[in-house]
Formats: structure tokens, sequence, C-alpha cells
């Protein structure tokens, strides 16, 4: 029972039986060879899938069009009935995965975002202040459009993410299942690889996005606003949020990772991606915080960073954000260096 699978398994023997089809096939008469679990091993994905394997399914997204769909969206099927993948087509496979990434996505967009706004831009403090400094110089519009924007680009960025998941369902990346496969101490190793590999990507992916070529068409929506919200964590335009997203799912098609970490390490990559955004910074030696990001938003080609500040510094494209406003008055002797 130490196994983690034995025991995400045994929660639902029933359903590993219908997983197998042996029930239903027991009963038409026919027969097909078994599938042992460990063959699937190479079957896991990203969000849907770890999802679907912490309910006791197996490693493919399968499950949403068996109970999600089958059952309650289309009413085609009842609980007990037997779980048949081969029925499911790649066309409904890729349209299920979009629409559940989409409303996931949405989930979080609408329950983080709103509650971040709150403490950081709505609650005030003794003086009548909020904590982020914002003064809604962009005008009233500004998080209604940062809403707007953001709708219509996470739709497309999951239309344009789901192929990555379908691969990965596919056994094509080198995501695995048991811990003991590459050891406790690779598994501590990983998120910092993840972070290194990501962050170094996304420095010049995002360098490359303020080319003046490129600059107009994709990237300059997201520098609409100076004055960021958490709200602006996902206003892109979808072809540059997809391609920021992309040394992520890069990733795991070079390097081993335990699929559990991979999944909280992309919740964690969705939460800092608002964090940036709140103009709320801590401050973190290397680190490449929210005032570094406001920074990037206010001065355009400085700070291009998503989580350390080492290849702004090595690329000479650093600022140090409490050398400027909003954030020198917090620091007046930078100030008077200035
Ligand atoms: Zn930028
Ligand atoms: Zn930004």
């Amino acid at each position: 029972m130490n196994d983690p699978r034995a025991r995400v398994f045994s929660c639902h023997r029933s359903y590993e039986r219908a997983v197998r089809g042996d029930d239903a096939r027991e009963e038409r008469g026919t027969s097909r060879a078994r599938v042992p679990l460990d063959s699937r091993r190479g079957l896991m994905s990203e969000i849907p899938i770890v999802i679907g394997l912490l309910y006791g399914f197996d490693g493919s997204a399968h499950w949403i069009n068996h109970v999600l769909i089958d059952r309650y969206v289309l009413g085609v099927s009842k609980p007990g009935d037997a779980y048949d993948p081969s029925k499911y087509s790649l066309t409904r496979k890729y349209a299920v995965l979009w629409a559940f990434l989409t409303v996931f996505t949405y989930a979080l967009y609408f329950t983080l975002c709103p509650l971040s706004y709150y403490l950081s831009f709505q609650r005030r403090d003794k003086d009548g202040k909020n904590k982020a400094k914002f003064t809604g110089r962009e005008g009233k519009d500004q998080v209604r459009n940062e809403i707007y924007t953001s709708v219509w680009s996470i739709a497309v960025m999951t239309a344009m993410t789901a192929p990555f998941e379908l691969m990965v369902e596919a056994g094509w990346t080198k995501l695995y299942w048991d811990v003991k496969d590459y050891g406790w101490l690779y598994l501590c190793v990983t998120p910092f690889l993840f972070l290194i590999f990501s962050d170094t990507c996304i420095y010049w992916i995002h360098r490359g996005l303020h080319h003046r070529s490129v600059y107009a068409p994709i990237h300059k929506l997201h520098h609409k606003y100076k004055d960021t919200t958490p709200f602006s964590a996902y206003a892109f335009h979808p072809l540059d949020g997809w391609l920021q997203g992309c040394p992520y799912h890069i990733f795991i098609f070079l390097f081993p990772m335990h699929h559990l970490s991979y999944f909280i390490a992309l919740g964690i990559v969705g939460l800092w991606t608002i964090n940036i955004h709140d103009r709320v910074s801590m401050k973190i030696p290397y680190v490449n915080c929210a005032a570094h990001h406001t920074i990037h938003h206010t001065m355009f080609n400085y700070n291009y960073g998503q989580y350390f500040t080492f290849w702004d510094k090595i690329g000479g494209s650093y600022r140090n954000p409490h050398m400027y406003p909003p954030y020198a008055a917090e620091n007046p002797s930078l100030k008077k260096a200035e």
C-alpha cells in the first residue's frame, strides 16, 4: 500500500475492472487482451490527467468524457457503465480537453484575481491607502478591459495548449509516476531545474517579443497598461501567452519529472504570474518580484525575467525597481544615489 499507484487504484477497484472492460466484455461474451497497469505508466499527462488520477482513474483524460460528458452533459450513460476509451475520437478528446482547460483556467482566474485585487487594491490601511499604491490613473475601465482580453485570450491559449496534453497522454514525454524511478534526490532537484530552464527560455522569448518586428502585433497588448492589476496576468495576445508558456511543456520532453511535482509546479507558475502583476513586491535577492515586473511595464525594455534577475543582469537589461517610482519612496537612500 506504500506504492502511491496501489493506493490510488485500490480506492476504485471496481473502476479498475471497468477500465479493463472486464465486466462489459464478459457480458458481451467478447474478450480483449488485458492492458496491465504498468504499461500505462507512460500515459501521464498534465492538469486533467492528474485530477483524474487523484480520483482513481487511469492515466488519461478519457475520464472527462466518461464521467462529465457522457453522464452529465449528454446523459447517454449512467454510473457503473463500462469504460471504453476506444469510442472517443481524437477530435472529441481534443474538444473536451480544450473545454476542460478553459473552464479550469477561468475558475482559477475568477477566484484568485478578485481575491488578490481585494487584498491589495481595494482594502485600505489606516491612512486610507491601498497596499498596491494603485491610483487608477488609467481609467475606470481598466479592470473590465483586462478581464475581457483575458477571457478570449484564455479560450484561444487553451486551444493551442490542448495538443500538448494529447502528446503527454500519448506517452511522448518524460513524465514519470514512481519516485523510485529517479530517486528522491532527483525529485527534489527537478523543481529547481524546471525553474532555471523555464526562466532562461522565457527571458529570451520575452526579450524577442520586444523586437520591433513583433512587439506591436503580438506583445503590445500586454503592455497596454503601465499600472498593472492581478487581472493583467492573463491579458495577453493568445500567441504571446502561448509562446511564453511553451517552455513549461517543452521541459517534460527533455527532462524526466514526477507527474505530481509537475502538476504542483504548473499551479505555482499560475500563481506567480498573478503575483508579479499585483504591484505589491517582496524583496528577495535574485528574485524577479512584482516590483521588477511593474518596472518592466513602465519602462518596457528592462526586467524581462519571470522568476530570477540572473538573465537581466547578464543581458544588461536589469533595473533595480527600488530606484524608480512607485518603489523609490520606500528607499530614500537609493533615490538620492540615483
Ligand atoms: Zn514585455
Ligand atoms: Zn506583465
